[in-house]
């Protein structure tokens, strides 16, 4: 069971609230994608749910837990940042180990682990280069290695593939559908490309100034959104 439940998740800024009580139920193993215009509070959500920023009010929980007070590193959940956020001074191996040296994990679980994940991801020629001699699509498979590595029983993605040109995009979309496939771990991505909630969502939530409008799936928002908002947001052209 390791869901992840929002209880009337509200967050605040001092006197400025951007988050207005969100509740949102996303099952084990469930792709569930946050899609709204910038400045909505998709980021902000996610960082409350990876333990990066505070919750002012509401309960999260994960896998049954109550996690609202729980550090980071303990909630079992890994990010995936749309800057890639990686070591420029570690090659691409030791970018994938850092988490589980961390963890103070034996050398041989190391080198098996980057192996698997090496090869997983296609990065076994790349394992010596540092991230400045990589592609922007090879730094992103880096940045999900570093992610995968850790096994977290939550994925959260914040806009992973914003940084990348249309062609590397629609590549990268279908490799994050298939490691879902593999890995079948609960994720939960940030965007604000209609295209990409629509291809990988098995639920989509739409946000609009710190609030939820609609959640369903991409056919049931398709041919059945609440509002003229939803609407209009995903029936744009891409
Ligand atoms: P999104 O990811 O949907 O683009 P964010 O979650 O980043 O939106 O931001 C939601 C709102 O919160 C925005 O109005 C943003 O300006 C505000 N905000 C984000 N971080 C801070 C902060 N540290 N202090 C004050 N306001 C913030
Ligand atoms: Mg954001």
């Amino acid at each position: 069971m390791s869901g992840v439940e929002l209880e009337s998740i509200v967050k605040a800024y001092g006197a400025l609230q951007v988050v207005h009580g969100i509740d949102l139920k996303v099952e084990e193993k469930e792709f569930v994608v946050l899609v709204g215009p910038s400045g909505c509070g998709k980021s902000t959500t996610l960082r409350m749910i990876a333990g990066l920023e505070e919750i002012s009010d509401g309960q999260l929980t994960i896998d049954g837990r109550v996690m609202n007070r729980v550090a980071p590193k303990d909630r079992d959940v890994a990010m995936v940042f749309q800057n890639y956020a990686l070591y420029p001074h570690l090659n691409v191996a030791d970018n994938i180990a850092f988490g589980l040296r961390i963890r103070k994990e034996g050398a041989d679980t190391i080198a098996s682990s980057i192996e698997e994940v090496g090869n997983i991801l296609g990065l076994t020629d790349y394992m010596e280069r540092r991230p400045a001699d990589l592609s922007g699509g090879q730094r992103q498979r880096v940045a999900m290695g570093r992610a995968i590595v850790r096994r977290p029983k939550v994925f959260l993605f914040d806009e992973p593939l914003s940084n990348l040109d249309a062609k590397l995009r629609t590549q990268m979309r279908a490799e994050i559908k298939r490691l879902h496939k593999r890995l079948g771990a609960t994720s939960i991505y940030v965007t604000h490309d209609q295209v990409e909630a629509m291809t990988l969502a098995d639920r989509i939530v739409v946000m609009n100034d710190g609030r939820i409008e609609q959640i369903g799936t991409p056919m049931e928002l398709f041919l059945n959104p609440a509002n003229a908002f939803v609407a209009g947001f995903l029936g744009a052209p891409p």
